[in-house]
């Protein structure tokens, strides 16, 4: 049996790099700096100025996120936000956080990512705006959805939980629409000790007021204006996201030549490559291909000792939690297309080369 490759495998990176990791990890304790504080600060500073937007609002976790996003915009109850159909579940707690309901549209058949012309058939008189997701790294069609929203005024948000550093016609995704959203959970492009999430962007009054909101609704102390949450992000969270950051860039390119390798050495015509169109700088977080007998594959490759994973296996509006939408099946059938054959292959940064062959080799031979 030839040697396990997993699909993701962050042991390297700790290896890699623990001396700085526990260094700074070790400040933050010298100092107890745990909730929020110097180091929680430093990391905003830092993201801010990597993405290119003047504030960074750090948080506990993507999905809080992309709760105060919605919160900021004043989405609440009656209201309704278009999101895709072919994302992370976490996509749609925000919006229905607040008392707001998640509306799905379908993905294109060929990027995968939210269609806008199903997103502007979904919009309503109670249409608040549009949560575009950034999927599997790949920006989707900002450009017609922005002009969609303009139209009919509308706010986008970006889910970028998946795609820290893609760039969408040169420009950072998380500096394009009104708030960008992401997620630090280990295993995303850029990633924490545990949990953490930040909102990014361009306005001093929507940054005041998530900041706000993140801290028990109170800007002085004990003195609470509104009804707020606990969603800080931890100082040793902080800590470590700066050392991580560090290497991003680093991160960023090595998944952008593997995702490149497998995009032109992967020349099977039974496994089907997401497109991703010129105006587009995708960072690869997940390498997601179609394949009609999935399940077949899936199989193949675990007796080969190579984890693949499914990313996702049931779309949004067919979950069991939004049963009561109403939804059916059809509803969104690009979306369910991809959920009923897509897999995941192995991809990050630290892979090695003879790694990589061997996922180019087994997909190949695939028959
Ligand atoms: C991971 C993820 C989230 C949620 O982030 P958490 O930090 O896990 O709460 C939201 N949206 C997408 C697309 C994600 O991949």
């Amino acid at each position: 049996m030839s040697e396990p490759i997993k699909r993701i495998d962050l042991t390297r990176d700790y290896a890699a790099h623990q001396e700085e990791y526990r260094e700074a990890i070790e400040k933050v304790c010298r100092e107890t700096a745990f909730s929020g504080g110097k180091y929680a600060d430093a990391f905003d500073r830092e993201f801010a100025a990597y993405v290119g937007v003047p504030y960074a609002c750090g948080v506990n976790n993507g999905t809080s996120a992309l709760h105060l996003a919605m919160l900021a915009l004043g989405v609440g109850p009656g209201d309704e936000v278009i999101v895709p159909a072919n994302t992370y579940i976490a996509t749609a707690w925000g919006v229905s956080y607040t008392g707001a309901t998640p509306v799905f549209a379908d993905c294109t058949p060929d990027t995968w990512e939210l269609d806008p012309a199903a997103a502007e058939a979904r919009i309503t008189p109670r249409t608040k705006g549009i949560l575009g997701v950034h999927l599997y790294g790949q920006p989707f069609d900002f450009g017609a959805v922005e002009k969609i929203a303009r139209r009919h005024g509308l706010f986008v948000v970006e889910d970028c939980a998946q795609a820290h550093g893609a760039r969408f016609e040169g420009r950072n995704v998380g500096s394009l629409g009104e708030l960008g959203c992401f997620s630090f959970y280990p295993g995303k492009n850029l990633y924490a000790f545990g949990e953490g999430g930040s909102i990014t962007c361009r306005n001093e009054r929507y940054y005041r007021h998530m900041t706000r909101l993140k801290n028990q609704g109170c800007d002085v102390r004990y003195y609470h204006d509104e009804i707020g949450y606990n969603y800080r992000l931890e100082g040793l969270q902080g800590a470590v996201l700066s050392v991580s950051l560090k290497y991003l860039p680093q991160w960023t390119e090595r998944r952008q030549e593997i995702g490149r390798r497998y995009l032109r050495e992967i020349t099977n015509p039974l496994i089907t490559m997401q497109a991703h169109p010129e105006n587009t700088e995708p960072v690869f977080h997940l390498f997601v291909v179609q394949i009609e007998e999935r399940d077949r594959f899936v199989k193949y490759m675990a007796d080969e000792n190579v984890e693949c994973n499914l990313h996702y296996p049931v779309p949004c509006h067919l979950q069991k939690a939004y049963a009561h939408l109403g939804y059916s099946v059809n509803d969104c059938p690009n979306a369910e297309h991809l959920a009923a054959h897509c897999v995941t292959l192995p991809l990050f940064p630290q892979m090695r080369e003879d790694e990589i062959a061997r996922v180019i080799d087994l997909c190949n031979r695939f028959v």
